[in-house]
């Protein structure tokens, strides 16, 4: 396949990202931050390279992330922070496994994700 139509640059370091578990779009997409139709118009980002999601990753299998500045968890409120780390990990773990589930991309969020779409689909 020609580069061009691999297409799926990271936005910050410029190297490729090569697999949906390493995919900072997907991992949001499973987190229900970006909708299905807006999926593939987004640019792709490696996790590592978004700091202000990736260091609420608090698993063995990845290295710890810490986000510098305004957004970094330090500063903020460690009820919040445990939250977004207990979600943010679920969803990571959720991704690290979607290529073993063999299911298909509409599938892909985190079951109160997908619950609250087709909540909203049924008003
Ligand atoms: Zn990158």
């Amino acid at each position: 396949m020609a580069r061009c139509e691999q297409g799926y640059l990271c936005d910050v370091c410029g190297e490729d990202v090569e697999a949906i578990t390493e995919s900072d779009l997907y991992l949001r997409y499973v987190l229900g931050e970006v909708s299905p139709l807006a999926l593939p118009t987004m640019r792709e980002r490696h996790i590592r390279c978004n700091p202000a999601t990736a260091q609420y990753i608090v698993d063995e299998a990845f290295a710890p992330v810490r986000c510098q500045g305004m957004f970094a968890k330090d500063l903020l409120d460690p009820e919040q922070v445990k939250e977004q780390e207990s979600k943010i990990t679920r969803a990571w773990r959720r991704l690290q496994e979607i290529p073993r589930l063999g299911i298909a991309i509409p599938d892909y969020p985190l079951p109160e994700v997908l619950a609250a779409w087709r909540a909203l689909n049924d008003r």
